[in-house]
């Protein structure tokens, strides 16, 4: 038997077919198909708008510029999360400010924030982590109070739901990714959503070198090479159509696995709160105790052929460049005990009863 790994991109005939067409077109760059792509997935998330670039990192970064976000500023995030949040934050000259998270969704911790904004706060991001969205309603209380942005980290929650309405239309701006193991993907890309036509054409700037859209060779500001190609944006517009189905299949995975596993006495199973749907991009379990344990479960998982992975090993504020000070002992607890464990679509039904059985006989 193969190895069964933690991701795997659901890439299909349509696909291929697609890139062949835009290929022999010979328009490869950002045109029609890029545009195509941008009104399905604003239809998707319900906003007025969606500009494509081409990774989540540009989607972040060109989110912050579009808000006005400067050197000076602090943006409140959690440390719980893939680097290229806070990195954003660093890339307009900003100061990332972490705060702790919740345990039970290792999600942004909305009582934390209120004891984290300064006079110099200016937007807050948070990221709806594995799949699960962050509690929106209170952090946008807490903004709208104090005059903050919102910028929803959506690149693990697409087609995820909080009270009715979509990711990426919970806060001020949204960002996606599309990389390889996001739960749609074309290999790198990314994707912003807005309901505010200013920030909408700010982002429009910044992927285009600054350049305005009038007037080819003449700049605004300063701007970046953040265009996604009509390579990738037939891609996507593939995989869109596949959305619900990917999203279904990974949700009953879980519900499998959390009627498995509920009973153990030495793992924890994900929390899903009230009012909200999880894309469960990860399906991640808590091995109770200390990172001896959960890596002693992970070998025994990988002498068994699954794969896990620990998403994520470090608060972000334990590296040279991220380090503020900051201690999150929630966060850094959950760094000890997370693992992540395979939920992709393309799982079989004997795939998932394996893996079942094999967690279930660890205990035993
Ligand atoms: C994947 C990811 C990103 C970055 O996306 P890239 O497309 O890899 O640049 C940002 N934030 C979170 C939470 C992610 O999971």
């Amino acid at each position: 038997m193969k190895i069964i790994n933690v991701s795997k991109p659901v890439i299909g005939p349509a696909e291929k077919k697609a890139v062949m067409k835009t290929m022999e077109s010979g328009m490869l760059v950002q045109g029609e198909k890029v545009a195509e792509f941008e009104k399905l997935f604003a239809k998707l998330c319900g906003t007025k708008y969606a500009v494509a670039v081409n990774s989540g990192t540009a989607a972040l970064h060109t989110a912050l510029y579009a808000l006005g976000i400067k050197p000076g500023d602090e943006v409140i995030t959690t440390p719980f999360t893939f680097v290229a949040t806070a990195n954003a934050v660093l890339m307009v000259g900003a100061k990332p400010v972490f705060v702790d998270i919740q345990s039970d969704t290792f999600n942004i911790d909305p009582i934390k924030i209120k004891e984290a904004i300064t006079k110099k706060t200016r937007a807050i991001i948070a990221v709806d982590l594995f799949g699960q969205p962050a509690d929106f309603e209170e952090i946008n209380r807490i903004a709208a109070k104090h005059k903050l942005f919102v910028v929803e980290d959506a690149a693990q929650s697409i087609n995820a739901k909080y009270q009715g309405k979509r990711t990426g239309n919970l806060a001020d701006i949204g960002c996606f990714s599309l990389y390889a193991t996001k739960n749609i993907m074309c290999g790198e890309g990314g994707i912003i959503t807005t309901n505010c036509k200013t920030h909408y054409k700010r982002c429009l700037l910044f992927r285009n070198h600054g350049q305005l859209p009038d007037r080819k060779y003449s700049y605004s500001d300063l701007g970046y090479n953040y265009r996604m190609t009509d390579l990738e944006a037939v891609i996507c517009i593939e995989q869109l159509k596949k959305l619900d189905k990917i999203t279904k299949k990974r949700q009953k995975i879980a519900q499998k696995y959390n009627n498995s596993f509920l009973n153990m006495k030495n793992l924890t199973i994900p929390d899903l709160r009230n009012k909200r749907t999880h894309a469960y991009h990860q399906y991640t379990l808590r091995v109770k105790g200390n990172k001896g344990l959960r890596d002693k479960f992970r070998k025994y998982l990988l002498k068994n052929r699954v794969q896990s992975n620990v998403f994520y090993p470090y608060p972000l504020y334990k590296f040279n460049h991220l380090s503020t000070g900051a201690r999150c002992p929630v966060a850094e607890k959950a760094t000890t005990e997370v693992l992540s464990i395979p939920i992709h679509p393309s799982l079989s039904k004997a795939e998932t009863d394996y893996i079942i059985r094999i967690i279930n006989q660890y205990e035993n």
